[in-house]
């Protein structure tokens, strides 16, 4: 099976409502999808989206990769895909792992579709058909926040990740975590996500404020780069510690299990470079007994498929993935959407990510990045 033609069109796709963390607000999501056309005649279907909050250069640099990569593409071999896919230049690493992850994605995409099996099924012998999802709150406001999450328990979501690192201190964390475990109840999960907002001695001292409110764990309570700061807030809390944009890569993935800085490792194909990357990660963090989750970056359907056949292949007693973000954007550009139901999403059963682009809704929102 050789790649014959690389296409793609870019979309730029408004948040139902800002998606604030403690980076600053998002109010839309632009990235690329991408199309790998076969000589057989299969098209397989990746995205590229640099996570959001990001640097604003790395959209437009998504776009320049792809351009350039078109002319060395046609005639290739899939198997040697991954040649390609090791674009050189001065590109920041952000776009370079979202163009690798949409080349993955569509891929794995074709060669899952030739061998007449699910993306997640390729991956791995064996995989759950659904996978539990948590829904995402972040919402500054502490009324706003808690209505959410009484919306979340009501729809029947097993788990309420909650973006901390906002509030002004401790007492105002400690106030808006109450409002949400009141308005959840005692049985879901309750994680907090503080995207590396505090220093240690402040992360330390937040999450023992925050103990008593039952949490699952805290992801990324310490800026990314320094595993041993996320070791020292580890080591001094009863609450387990998750690494997110400390995984950037299988390398950086090696450092957080080699240190013992985290329990629980978030994983983005995204920002990984693709799913079998992602799957490195999750079997060397297995040998170690670390826990595996999967997240999207906020992507439409397509990276949102991704990143579900990916979550299918974790252990079926897993954790609670964050797939189910496809209800913040406007729209998922795909003609029958992903659906969340009792806090599972099922994943495709159809060959390769079975999933299909809606060509008008994609025509509606490409617009330059
Ligand atoms: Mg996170």
């Amino acid at each position: 099976m050789k790649v014959n033609r690389l296409a793609w069109t870019t979309y730029r796709i408004p948040f139902r409502q800002p998606f604030v963390t403690a980076h600053g607000a998002q109010t839309e999501r632009c990235g690329v999808l991408i199309q790998l056309h076969t000589d057989n005649g299969l098209v397989g279907l990746g995205e590229a989206a640099p996570i959001p909050g990001g640097p604003a250069r790395a959209w437009p640099e998504v776009a320049a990769l792809l351009e350039t990569l078109q002319a060395s593409l046609p005639s290739r071999r899939l198997e040697e895909m991954t040649d390609v896919m090791e674009p050189t230049g001065h590109a920041h690493p952000v776009a370079v792992a979202a163009v690798r992850c949409g080349l993955d994605t569509a891929s794995c995409d074709l060669l899952a579709q030739a061998a007449g099996t699910s993306v997640a099924l390729w991956l791995q012998k064996e995989s759950s058909e659904t996978v539990p999802v948590n829904t995402t709150i972040a919402l500054p406001d502490v009324a706003s926040a808690a209505d959410a999450a009484a919306t979340a328990r009501a729809s029947g979501f097993p788990c309420v990740k909650l973006k901390v690192g906002m509030a002004k201190g401790a007492e105002a964390e400690r106030e808006r975590v109450a409002a949400v475990r009141r308005a959840i109840g005692g049985r879901l999960k309750l994680r907090l996500d503080a995207n590396g907002a505090w220093g240690v001695e402040q992360a330390i001292h937040t999450i023992r404020v925050l103990e008593p409110y039952g949490i699952e764990f805290v992801e990324q309570p310490v800026a990314c780069g320094d595993v041993e700061a996320l070791r020292r807030v580890r080591a001094a809390v009863r609450t387990p510690i998750a690494a997110d944009e400390d995984v950037d890569s299988v390398a950086a993935a090696e450092r957080v299990l080699g240190a013992g800085a985290a329990q629980v490792l978030v994983i983005k194909p995204m920002v990984v470079g693709g799913l079998r990357p992602a799957r490195q990660i999750i079997e060397r963090a297995q040998c170690q007994g670390v826990s595996c989750l999967v997240t999207t970056t906020l992507d439409t359907g397509i990276g949102t498929a991704a990143a579900l056949h990916l979550a299918a292949t974790l252990p079926a007693t897993g954790l609670a993935c964050g797939l189910a973000t496809g209800a913040l954007l406007t729209t998922d550009l795909l003609t029958t959407p992903l659906l969340v139901r009792d806090g599972r999403m099922q994943r495709p059963n159809a060959a390769g990510l079975g999933v299909r682009l809606d060509e008008e809704a994609v025509k509606r929102h490409n617009r330059p990045l």
